[in-house]
């Protein structure tokens, strides 16, 4: 097979993601797990649960059963389970995969009993978020007897603000943990971490925090950018002042530019809001985006780096927090938007 370099790349840090993980397991007080559905946020999943189970990590989650059968064989030692629980055509794959449903409604439990075969699930319970889960008077109302519940969760629906909201729902979840017996319980993601050792139960469920998002001020200095997206320059030009470059002529060269042109575009998750604030570094140059950003070309202003040629690669700039701010993106569209045609690689 001939090898074909991919002119952009991620580069993913394997030991950020990791401190990351150290980092949330020790703030919570409780055993992390890791939410790794979508493809790990867009880093890759496999290669996520690889990572964080040889650091220790025993518990992941995804959202369906095609994410669940494309990560097996599972890592020794290690539980999956899917949140979004089993539907009518999920249950050969519930019941063939070594992997939990977390069962989310009076009719996944019926159906679990119906034909599970006795194996163990999860169950979550809503306490105010209306997505997934049995309301807390069908959990407390005896829906769950018999069942063999392994992790009993809930997913808080405001944590990464201060809402009054989320100690209603820690009230209720510790009602729930007081009534339904369960190996353990869960409420916390990455923003329910942050809000110290009250909300750890027994296993949290961080994601994005993981994968260098910060969801509140209190992980703002601890947690580390794991994801860094490189872009090949494909051709450098010589701009005139008081041309335009590209689609529109959003940008006009106020004096004679360098303008730097890379593999990258809105295909690849780079989307047009990136334009008037976006911006990479090469050898410490700062070069700022400039014009539109098209389906598979950005351009930069590199007249501050003379060095800079054909076939160098740029760092775009990608800190999570900072770039949502300027971009109106939330930190998870940030990198689950990452696209397919980034080569992934870890260092
Ligand atoms: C996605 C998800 C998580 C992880 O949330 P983050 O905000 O990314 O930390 C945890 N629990 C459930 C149920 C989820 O759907």
């Amino acid at each position: 097979m001939i090898d074909i370099a991919s002119p952009l790349r991620l580069r993913l840090d394997s030991a950020a993601l990791v401190h990351n993980w150290r980092w949330l397991a020790q703030a919570s007080g409780a055993e992390a797990g890791a939410a790794i559905k979508a493809d790990g946020y867009g880093l890759g999943a496999r290669a996520v649960m690889q990572r964080l189970a040889a650091a220790g990590c025993r518990f992941f989650f995804v959202a369906t059963w095609v994410e669940a059968a494309a990560l097996m064989p599972l890592p020794a030692g290690v539980s999956l389970s899917v949140l979004h629980g089993v539907g009518e055509t999920d249950m050969i794959a519930a019941r063939t995969l070594p992997v939990r449903p977390v069962l989310s409604s009076i009719e996944q439990v019926a159906r679990w009993r119906a034909g599970g075969e006795g194996r163990p699930c999860d169950v979550m319970v809503d306490t105010g978020m209306n997505r997934l889960g049995l309301r807390v008077e069908e959990a407390l109302g005896g829906a769950l007897g018999g069942l063999v519940i392994e992790t009993l969760l809930s997913h808080l629906a405001s944590a990464d603000e201060d809402s009054p909201q989320t100690g209603r729902q820690l009230a209720a979840f510790a009602a729930i943990r007081d009534a339904i017996p369960a190996r353990r319980y869960s409420l916390a993601n990455s923003a329910g971490i942050c809000l110290g050792p009250d909300y750890g139960f027994d296993l949290t469920r961080p994601g994005l925090a993981l994968y260098g998002g910060v969801p509140r001020a209190e992980a703002a200095g601890p947690i580390r950018q794991v994801a860094f997206p490189e872009a090949r320059v494909l051709q450098m030009r010589d701009v005139p002042a008081g041309e335009a470059v590209g689609y529109g002529a959003t940008w006009t060269a106020p004096r004679d530019s360098r303008v730097a042109v890379a593999n990258m575009g809105y295909a690849d998750g780079y989307l047009r809001c990136h334009a008037g604030a976006g911006g990479a570094t090469w050898e410490g140059h700062a070069l700022p985006l400039i014009g539109r950003v098209s389906m598979d070309l950005i351009a930069f202003d590199a007249s501050a780096a003379p060095g800079l040629a054909e076939g160098d690669w740029l760092t775009l700039d990608y800190d999570l927090p900072m770039t949502a701010a300027r971009s109106g993106l939330s930190q998870y569209e940030l990198l689950t938007g990452l696209g397919a045609r980034f080569e992934r690689y870890w260092v």
